[in-house]
């Protein structure tokens, strides 16, 4: 291991208990697709403090590193990642109503979407159902402004608490802050961590909320592969057109490499049949990218996150 990043793991443990400081850990643990060698350390950090002390730590000594919230949206090498992974946890996985306003709620980064749908269904708070079936945290999908079935998360985000990458100014940020856009934020260019997220709500009735929440999750069960590993919507939806119908329209539902195959079910997904490897899984989005290229001139982009490998 690389002499930085051992003498930066060294220093992290003096701010975080050793059992929070993983070291070689796989990260196909850690993925939706269940994909990925170990990273040099696995640190989960609870509280403010422990991450502005991370952050600095990392940032001073060079260290490389990355944020991770539900890895739903990742792809990581076999090789695994040679740096530092950081997760929240603890502080920040907590969700409150606010006292003055009942239609705010604060929810922390490390909460996942489905969790902070359960709450808002049960305390009778509307207008996040769109989200309550994507499998991220919401630190993820303020980062990359999440969507579904027509919302997207800037629809209910008032504003968002944020640290800068090497632990200082913690400030919070208004939704126009935020710039987001199709499937970005702000956070992307400037390597802001989100530590939580206001979000405006509406009053309605919860049975009412479940039940739309309930038909959603039957479409996206019908609809999407939520049996087999992925990383959900392997590339972007490009300008003028699905990705999805390209990739069907050139022939490539069921194309296979390994364990990686292109969704029978939903063609926009890679899924993870059994044992896929990273390298099976970037050989099926190569040839996705180069068949569909030549069939309609189109390029697609990836949406999946490639750590430490590229196309
Ligand atoms: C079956 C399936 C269905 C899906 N359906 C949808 C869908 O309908 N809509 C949709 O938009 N996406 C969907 N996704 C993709 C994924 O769930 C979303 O992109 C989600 O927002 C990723 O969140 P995450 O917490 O898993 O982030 P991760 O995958 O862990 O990370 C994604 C990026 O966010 C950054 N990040 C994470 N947390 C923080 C933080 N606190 N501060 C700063 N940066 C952070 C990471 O560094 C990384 O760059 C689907 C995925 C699967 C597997």
């Amino acid at each position: 291991m690389h002499e930085i990043i051992l003498k930066t793991i060294e220093r992290i443990c003096s701010y975080v208990p050793e059992e929070r400081v993983l070291r070689d850990e796989p990260m196909s643990r850690h993925t939706s697709f269940r994909i990925g060698g170990p990273a040099a350390a696995f640190v989960t950090v609870n509280d403010e403090k422990e991450l502005a002390a991370v952050m600095a730590a990392v940032t001073d000594a060079g260290a490389e590193h990355m944020m991770i919230g539900n890895g739903s949206n990742l792809l990581v090498s076999d090789e695994g990642y040679p740096g530092i992974m950081i997760k929240l946890g603890g502080d920040f996985e907590t969700i409150t109503r606010d006292a003055d306003d009942p239609c705010i709620v604060r929810a922390g980064a490390a909460m996942l979407m489905s969790r902070v749908s359960a709450f808002l269904t049960e305390n009778g708070l509307s207008g996040f159902e769109f989200a309550s079936g994507i499998p991220g945290s919401i630190g993820g999908a303020v980062f990359m402004n999440a969507g579904a079935y027509g919302g997207e998360i800037r629809d209910v985000v008032r504003a968002v608490r944020v640290m800068d990458a090497d632990g200082k100014n913690l400030r919070t940020l208004s939704n126009e802050e935020m710039q987001f856009s199709y499937r970005h934020s702000v956070a992307e260019d400037a390597g802001i961590l989100i530590l939580s997220a206001e979000m405006e709500l509406k009053e309605d009735d919860p049975d009412e909320i479940a039940a739309r929440v309930a038909e959603l999750q039957f479409k996206r069960n019908s609809k999407q592969p939520v049996n087999y590993p992925s990383a959900g919507s392997t590339f972007k939806r490009p300008v003028g057109g699905y990705a999805a119908a390209l990739i069907e329209q050139s022939g490539l539902k069921g194309y296979t490499a390994g364990g990686a195959q292109v969704s029978e079910k939903h063609s926009g997904f890679v899924i993870n049949i059994g044992g896929a490897s990273c390298e099976d899984v970037l050989a099926v989005m190569r040839h996705v990218r180069e068949t569909v290229l030549s069939d309609s001139g189109i390029l697609l982009e990836p949406e999946v996150r490639l750590i430490n490998c590229s196309l």
